[in-house]
């Protein structure tokens, strides 16, 4: 049996238990005494669904990063999945991370995404993101944040299928903080061979049942924001604490614990976040990590949107409720003021004028707890 066959039978046997299984047989990335990172063997590899492309389970989320030490780090520890977009840090987030993986790019999976919803508009943005990223194909290409199947319009499929045959890309794929929801047309589009999905402990167990479709039709899952609800920031207006130690790592492990996750992408900006991931990805997820992370549950149940998106098409003025609730969490959980205000004023100029506060109260009423006016007005506070 080989590595990727073992994968499939711990896949299979996962999907008959349920979230029971740990990750196993995994060596450790850090000796005792040794240098901060380890020679590129030590970190689990998984080949990423269909494509045959090989990624180490822990990948790069350059969205918020700036240093590109930390990329060029990365590299040297042996991560070889690095992501981005087109519109990551107003567009130059894409220079950026070219220039640190500049000389590594035979050895690695890159990355990008497009929020062009027209053929022309995306062709656009491959060819600068292809500029920009000093490459002259992306392997894998997403069409970005399509929460719902409108926003995967036929157009779009036409322009990722026509760079796929024109070499500029090797695989299609689309990222989704709403999986459910675009599962029909992911899977009637035929097109899609990665998918890349919000998933955390605070989701829980929403999106399995999706996940578990995308996998058994042999897409490569990729998990987006898998540590942002254990970051520990400030929330609501409360002045900024910084994160617990242990409650990222265990955040972290509680995603790769899911075999049906080829790889994650989390954010990370410092060298002490490289070395916490690159620990953790090695490490079991234990009743200690369990017990950290029911508290955290409890503790961000106000704030933290579960995306669970049960609220959706509720709100009588047609405010999309949970991603207005994720544009404050991008300030009160990530500590990205900017990234939040940008998705804010991608609103449509009717939704950016909406207040929460001039509603009286709010009948939508959250089956997680989520304080939904509270928190929509938080984000007007915060964005507009
Ligand atoms: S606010 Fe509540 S109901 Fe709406 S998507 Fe978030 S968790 Fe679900
Ligand atoms: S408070 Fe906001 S979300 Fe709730 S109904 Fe009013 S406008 Fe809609």
């Amino acid at each position: 049996m080989n590595r990727d066959e073992k994968v499939s039978a711990t896949r299979r046997s996962f999907l008959a238990a349920g979230m029971a299984l740990p990750a196993a047989g995994l060596a450790s990335v850090r000796a005792p005494g040794a240098a901060f990172y380890q020679a590129p063997a030590a970190l689990p590899v998984r080949t990423l669904g269909k494509t045959g492309m090989k990624v180490t389970r822990l990948g790069f989320g350059c969205m918020i990063t700036s240093d590109p030490s930390v990329i060029s780090r990365a590299v040297d520890a042996g991560i070889t999945y690095f992501d981005t977009a087109r519109r990551y840090q107003q567009g130059n987030n894409e220079r950026m991370v070219g220039a640190a993986l500049k000389g590594a790019r035979s050895r690695i999976t890159l990355s990008s995404k497009s929020g062009g919803k027209t053929k022309t508009e995306a062709m656009q943005d491959l060819e600068t993101s292809l500029k920009e990223l000093g490459t002259d194909h992306l392997d894998i290409w997403y069409m970005h944040a399509r929460d719902e199947a409108a926003a995967i319009p036929d157009e779009c499929l036409e322009a990722w299928t026509a760079a796929k045959k024109e070499g500029k890309i090797r695989a299609i794929g689309v990222s989704t903080h709403n999986p459910n929801n675009i599962a029909d047309r992911v899977m009637q589009a035929g097109i899609f061979d990665v998918v890349l999905v919000q998933y955390n402990f605070a989701s829980g167990n929403t999106i399995d049942a999706t996940l578990k479709r995308f996998f058994e039709a042999g897409i490569g899952l990729v998990g987006m924001k898998v540590v942002a609800p254990a970051a520990g920031r400030g929330r609501g207006g409360a002045a900024a604490t910084p994160p617990v130690p242990g409650k990222p790592v265990a955040a972290l492990k509680w995603v790769l614990r899911n075999p049906l996750i080829d790889t994650i992408i989390p954010s990370m900006t410092d060298m002490d976040q490289l070395e916490a991931n690159l620990r953790a990805v090695n490490e079991k997820f234990g009743p200690e990590d369990e017990k950290l992370l029911a508290a955290l549950n409890e503790e961000i149940r106000p704030y933290y949107c579960r995306a669970c998106h049960q609220c959706d098409g509720q709100c009588p003025q047609g405010l999309p409720v949970a991603d207005v609730i994720r544009f404050a969490s991008y300030t009160d959980f990530y500590g990205q003021y900017s990234v939040g205000r940008e998705r804010f004023l991608e609103l449509p100029e009717r939704l950016q004028k909406v207040r929460c506060e001039d509603c009286g109260a709010c009948a939508i009423r959250c089956p997680n707890g989520v304080r939904v006016q509270e928190r929509l007005i938080r984000a007007q506070q915060l964005y507009a």
